[in-house]
């Protein structure tokens, strides 16, 4: 690169500098960087067209094209050049506008007399800010050179945008991060709350785009990859990393030993940036080329490349996780995503949670659900538009997040909010009354749980016990494997905390989307079908066989319930119920206590269990309906699948018949049944259970009392026959007809 154009791009950087060092008004400011730009590039025309919201850009400012246009001139996102520059985030270079495939005249400009044109876009890390364009009269292309340092002015450009440099009342330039922003998200646990964002990874505000000794920066950024790559090494010397974190990890080192990184930020130094900034360009423009690459691969190593960009700014700026800034009251994770450790250090402090990836079956989202706050995943660019102590609402039901909401959402949400706390008090009222419907059955309900932190809300629920505790919270939140003693010590306290109330331990249900940072994954084409569950306990039956001992170590002589995961055939069952049994027998004979009552179920999660032999039912102390498991495998429908996880309808006739025959056979053999999926918690589907025949649901904390309230307003024999007449009409789904009579049946 010439010296000449390094330093005539220091010198421009300086001058934008010097001009924003002096306080001034916004537009004042805009207008003389255009001028300032269009001098430094020889060019007759320089104008900045910023984003007046998300979709619509804006000319703020000209040197060449006419004034009066400016604040009217207006382009949707992808209309003319551009809107083709920002919504690429790619420069566009043309001698010839005119021609060029989507140009779009706009005869208030003038710039008719304008041919060749150089625009490229102004943007932070993913946030598209603008469009900085440059034109001349003269038909020419401009060099790499000129583009290049345009790209570095766009750069400055967007730190001083966000610092809020152009804002200002009289110019309508509202400044950023100030605005409402609605995002549609998944819903990953439901609930609704009210809070102020709390950011997981917190922004690293750049104050210095331009530097002005080139020679300081480089030493800067060289000593800063260096500590970086440090760092990456001795992540990659730390034990227990399995093959794809090591794979992640090798990509890291790859990137950070990349020349090619540090040369193009050394080049953007000498260009006058200061070092943060020149990671930020690079930065910046990996996040673009990342919305462009169709190829999920090469998105992931793009996405590694951002995330070192952030380490690297974090040791420039010492900016680390802890900046201390204080937590605000009633606070809502913000994060493109969080592991369940980190989740749980975080704990019931949390309102909410917003996550801008995750899946519903993510370990975050597990963990998230079992703390029971509301949870949004998928809601994207959220920690780009977010700042620490924003306003936010959470609507866990529907997925939505509101961010700096208008009062009137806000008040809306709020009224939500009360009513839900108002049920809340009425389902506590219930709390000591049993869920005994008019006809005078009764639901035994249980709770589903995970963590120790659960087990308060035993009491608080209502509910008779805990239907299924998953074991594999435990071993999911560790970095290790846990050792037998912890985990009898883990158990003991949960029993203890049920205060003589049953618990059914589910052994550890791994595998599938569950797996452990310590144990290799398996490479498997369709892992919620594979090697999981059950399965891994028999094939290797080790951690097994550690977990049961565990378990009968903390009964120490109390009763002790086990129940095994994904049961797909009796001798599966035969298998799983001898190893506890010799496990018994070897504590026994060790001197140890054990169980004074033993019961020993399956979960019945495969279609394939509920037409085993009479054997297994008269084998196993219960049977337990894990239905989140079972609907999938019935409607051969993914349950992480957002293309179809809802799509079939727990109520669909077809699949109650099923459970209807699940029903009798455990009715044949006297085998206590239950229901554990989250179809439990929720009434209607529980109604339509305990209608056909279930006695005992095992659901979230918080749905016991909306389930037992509507359970004691109805006479099931009454719901039984709706669905029988839903059957009868041929309906796919009893949900119309029951909705339908549950509206006449008045208030509860
Ligand atoms: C189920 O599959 O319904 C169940 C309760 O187990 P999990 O959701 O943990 O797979
Ligand atoms: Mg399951």
């Amino acid at each position: 690169m010439p010296d000449r154009s390094e330093s005539d791009s220091r010198k421009l950087l300086r001058r934008l500098r010097d001009t924003l060092a002096v306080p001034g008004k916004g537009q004042d400011r805009l207008d003389q960087i255009t001028h300032l730009i269009a001098d430094s590039m020889g060019t007759e025309v320089c104008s900045i067209y910023l984003f007046r919201d998300s979709e619509t850009l804006e000319l703020c400012a000209t040197q060449g094209l006419n004034k009066s246009a400016v604040h009217k001139t207006r382009m949707k996102l992808g209309e003319g050049l551009v809107g083709r520059v920002a919504r690429t985030g790619m420069p566009v270079n043309t001698a010839d506008a005119p021609s060029e495939k989507g140009f779009r005249y706009m005869p208030e400009t003038g710039e008719e007399l304008y041919s060749s044109f150089l625009g490229v876009p102004i943007q932070r890390v993913g946030e598209k800010l603008g469009v900085l364009v440059v034109q001349s009269r003269t038909a020419r292309q401009f060099s790499e050179d000129e583009i290049y340092a345009l790209d570095v002015v766009a750069m400055v450009l967007a730190e001083m945008t966000e610092l809020g440099a152009f804002t200002s009342e009289e110019n309508g330039i509202r400044a950023l991060h100030k605005q409402p922003v609605m995002f549609r998200g998944g819903s990953g646990q439901e609930g609704a709350a009210e809070g102020r964002v709390w950011l997981h990874e917190p922004r690293v505000v750049i104050t210095n785009p331009v530097a002005d000794d080139p020679l300081t920066e480089i030493e800067r950024i060289r000593a800063a990859v260096g500590e970086l790559r440090v760092s990456i090494d001795d992540l990659l010397a730390a034990e227990h990393l399995d093959k794809e974190q090591k794979q992640v990890l090798e990509a890291y080192r790859m990137f950070a030993h990349s020349r090619g990184w540090l040369r193009r930020m050394e080049e953007d130094i000498m260009r006058g940036l200061s070092a943060e900034a020149a990671v930020e360009k690079e930065q910046s423009a990996a996040r673009a080329r990342m919305e462009q690459v169709p190829d999920a691969y090469l998105r992931e190593r793009l996405s590694d490349l951002d995330d070192l960009s952030n380490r690297l700014l974090r040791i420039l700026t010492g900016q680390g996780k802890d900046t201390g800034a204080e937590m605000p009251d009633n606070p809502v994770l913000v994060a493109r995503n969080i592991g369940p450790a980190e989740l749980l250090d975080y704990g019931r402090k949390l309102k909410g949670v917003v996550l801008e990836e995750g899946s519903v079956g993510s370990h975050a989202a597990i963990v998230a659900r079992a703390l029971a706050i509301p949870l949004v995943i998928n809601a994207e660019r959220i920690t780009t538009e977010a700042l620490n102590g924003d306003p936010i609402l959470v609507d866990g039901d529907q997925g939505v997040v509101h961010l700096r909401p208008e009062e009137t959402v806000a008040r809306a949400f709020r009224d939500k909010i009360a009513m839900q706390a108002e049920a809340q008090k009425r389902y506590a009222s219930l709390r000591n009354l049993p869920a005994t419907a008019l006809c005078g059955t009764t639901i035994s309900l249980h709770m589903n749980a995970g963590l120790m932190a659960d087990l308060p809300s035993l009491e608080g629920s209502g509910a008779d016990g805990v239907g299924l505790f998953r074991t594999e919270l435990q071993f999911l939140i560790r970095s290790r494997m846990p050792q037998r003693a912890e985990l009898a010590a883990l158990y003991a306290r949960v029993m203890d905390a049920a205060k003589g109330k049953r618990v059914a331990f589910r052994t550890l249900d791994i595998g599938s989307d569950k797996v452990l940072p310590y144990m290799k994954p398996q490479d498997e084409p369709n892992p919620a079908m594979g090697w999981r569950a059950v399965r891994v306990g028999l094939d290797k039956p080790g951690v097994l066989r550690m977990q049961l001992q565990a378990l009968i170590r903390a009964a120490k002589g109390r009763p002790l319930t086990i129940m095994f995961p994904l049961i797909s055939e009796h001798s599966e069952f035969q298998q799983a119920r001898a190893h506890v049994l010799r496990e018994v027998h070897r504590e026994r004979s060790l001197g140890h206590p054990v169980p004074d009552r033993l019961e020993i179920g399956a979960m019945l999660e495969t279609p394939s269990l509920a037409f085993a032999p009479r054997a297994f039912f008269e084998l196993a102390d219960f049977v337990s309906v894990g239905g989140n498991d079972l609907k999938q495998f019935f409607f051969a429908a993914d349950r992480e699948n957002e293309l179809v996880r809802r799509r079939y309808d727990t109520l669909n006739l077809s699949f109650l018949t099923f459970l209807e025959g699940i029903v009798a056979r455990c009715a044949e053999t006297g085998t206590p049944l239950s229901f554990c999926g989250e179809d439990a918690g929720r009434p209607v589907e529980a109604l339509a259970l305990a209608a056909i025949g279930f006695r005992t649901l095992s659901m979230r904390p918080a749905s016991v009392g909306p389930v037992k309230a509507l359970i004691r307003r109805v006479n099931l024999a009454e719901v039984r026959a709706v669905i029988e007449r839903a059957r009868t009409e041929g309906a796919e789904s009893a949900r119309p007809l029951l909705m339908e009579w549950l509206a006449n049946q008045g208030p509860g």
